[in-house]
């Protein structure tokens, strides 16, 4: 199996704190924002985030995890997975720009399983995907509002997001 590392510890961070930039310029702001994080990377990215905006702007805004295992299309074929947790803050998503994160983008469906998970917790004003790694493959009409690296990859390969918090260590390597 041959292994490429794409992005190191430095790469990661300088992504997420552009990608903070990026939020807070199309939101105009913090105010009303929502962080929701896609179990399990896509949350410890969605705080890296949010940490990059705090140090930015001095206004208060939601931070929080989305699980979708329960909202997956493919819930019957894998019906051994665990749900992990949902965080949503108490202020809410209602009327909230909420901005989903995850560690790598695909088929879209995780994604659309978030956007169904969402409505059962309210009505946002608008809701944007942050994607550490676009991978691309979709299967949906989606796409990321805010990408941290697009990797055109064959649908063999494997990318394999690490990220201090879950792993030890921040690195993204392609692994075919
Ligand atoms: P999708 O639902 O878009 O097909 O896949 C995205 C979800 O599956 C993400 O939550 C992501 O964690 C995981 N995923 C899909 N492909 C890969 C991959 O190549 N590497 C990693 N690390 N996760 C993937
Ligand atoms: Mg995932």
């Amino acid at each position: 199996m041959a292994a490429r590392t794409v992005l190191q510890h430095a790469d990661i961070t300088r992504a997420l704190t552009r990608i903070a930039h990026e939020i807070l310029e199309s939101n105009r702001g913090a105010a009303d924002l929502v962080i929701l994080g896609i179990p399990t990377r896509g949350v410890a990215l969605a705080r890296r985030i949010a940490q990059n905006i705090s140090s930015i702007e001095a206004v208060p805004f939601g931070v929080g995890s989305i699980d979708v295992t329960l909202y997956r299309d493919d819930l019957a074929s894998q019906p051994t997975r665990v749900p992990a947790p949902t965080d949503i803050p108490a202020e809410g998503i209602d009327g909230k720009t909420v901005v989903l994160v995850d560690d790598v983008l695909f088929s879209g469906r995780t994604v659309r399983a978030a956007l169904d998970a969402l409505s059962d917790h309210g009505r946002p004003r608008a809701v944007r995907l942050a994607a550490l790694v676009d991978r691309g493959h979709r299967e949906l009409p989606i796409r990321a509002d805010f990408i941290g690296k697009n990797l055109p990859t064959s649908k063999s390969e494997r990318i394999m997001v690490r990220l201090e918090e879950t792993d030890g260590i921040d690195e993204v390597v392609i692994e075919s």
